[in-house]
């Protein structure tokens, strides 16, 4: 009965074999640079792709640094350190994330709380984040205090989920107003853009990944964007072992991280950036093509990119109207050659988070229900 969506599919990406969800391309000099690194035997975290790579993320996304680590899940580990969250604070955040999110604040011992997302970003609602806040946090001296667990709330990360920026003044407003660092989960959003600027660039850090699914990778790989010159010294630094800068004598100045990218890994990103805008490019005309495609079946609804929003359509999402129909869907597609999968299992949901605070999550749970990604692969 999805007979049409599958054929769809397949003539898209000109096979009848599988359409995998999404998988890396290599148009450019990965190999060149990749044997430039190992003609010149650098290959480990010291070499001139490590720099060339984190001049051009901070080029392109208008960032006044970045730092570029061993994959995204770090790089929010090392965000939500240098907001200053500590043991017991709490995070705001949404629970229609992907489980790094979570787990990178709890490696500080700190207690995510998940809040509802918008139905026209799927990423975390500033008027759901505010209306929580008044009725469960106050403020005392220029702080934010949770009022029913007296614990501190330092945080907040939103997640631009599959690539749709959040309602980012908004955001920055209600932090601003409640004291609460913003953090951007931008791991999905390189190429993404609210406003005419880049995600990942609103809050005081953003943390992007270039896992082997994302939009391009580094095999593994993140990077952290800053406006704040000193705060990248202190990345650099955290992720290098807290080593002090000494020709030849081994002095450590705190508990550092062995998070440094690899020049192998920046080599391959630096050379997947020189395409960036080609992947983009392809990727939105794919969107296009599943747009016009899904206007003319009336149980989907194609999601499309925000207002003021220019998304890098990372991952397509379709929205089944009746929520009975997605497992259905879900089966009925991959037994046919077309890979498609459910949204993540919500985090409040995962026996690591169950006893976390929420609020309603009303459209969180309505996306659950109806989230469906598609492939959404750059087609060569
Ligand atoms: C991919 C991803 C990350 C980071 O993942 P890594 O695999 O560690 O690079 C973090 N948050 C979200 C929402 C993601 O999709």
């Amino acid at each position: 009965m999805y007979n049409d969506i599958t054929k769809f599919i397949h003539t898209l990406y000109g096979t009848d074999e599988l359409v995998p969800l999404h998988v890396p391309v290599f148009l450019g000099n990965e190999k060149k640079y990749l044997n430039e690194c190992i003609d010149t035997t650098f290959v480990s975290s010291v070499g001139k792709f490590v720099d060339r790579f984190e001049e051009m993320i901070a080029e392109y996304t208008g960032a006044k640094k970045t730092v570029v680590c061993v994959n995204g899940t770090s790089a929010l580990h090392i965000a939500l350190i240098l907001v200053g969250v500590e043991r017991e604070d709490e995070v705001i955040t949404q629970a229609l994330t992907f489980i790094a999110t979570c787990n990178a604040i709890r490696y500080i011992g700190a207690h995510p709380v998940f809040i509802d997302v918008d139905r026209d970003t799927m990423g975390l609602s500033p008027v759901a984040v505010e209306k929580w806040l008044l009725a469960n946090a106050e403020i005392k001296n220029g702080v934010c205090y949770n009022k029913t667990t007296g614990r501190r709330i330092k945080a907040c990360v939103p997640m631009h989920t599959f690539g749709h920026p959040v309602h980012l003044d908004e955001l920055v407003s209600v932090c601003e107003k409640y004291y609460i660092e913003l953090v951007e989960d931008a791991a999905e959003s390189l190429g993404s853009f609210y406003k005419g600027k880049h995600t990942g660039t609103f809050g005081k850090v953003g943390a992007i990944s270039f896992n082997g699914n994302k939009t391009i990778t580094t095999g593994g790989g993140g990077a952290l964007l800053f406006h704040d010159e000193k705060l990248a010294k202190q990345a650099k630094h955290l992720t290098t072992q807290a080593k002090v800068n000494h020709k030849w004598e081994f002095i450590h100045d705190q508990i550092g991280y062995n998070y440094r990218m690899p020049n192998v890994n920046a080599a391959l990103g630096f050379a997947q950036m020189e395409k960036l805008d080609v992947i983009l490019a392809n990727k939105r005309e794919t969107a296009d093509q599943y747009k016009k495609f899904f206007e003319e079946q009336a149980d989907i609804e194609f999601f499309e990119e925000p207002k003021e929003c220019k998304s890098n359509y990372w991952l397509n999402v379709i929205l089944l109207k009746d929520k009975n129909a997605q497992q259905e869907f879900i089966e009925y597609t991959n037994e046919h050659g077309v890979m498609t999968r459910p949204v993540w299992c919500l985090m409040n949901k995962l026996d690591m988070f169950k006893d976390c605070q929420t609020d309603d999550l009303k459209n969180t749970s309505w996306f659950e229900e109806r989230v469906v990604n598609i492939p959404s692969s750059v087609r060569i």
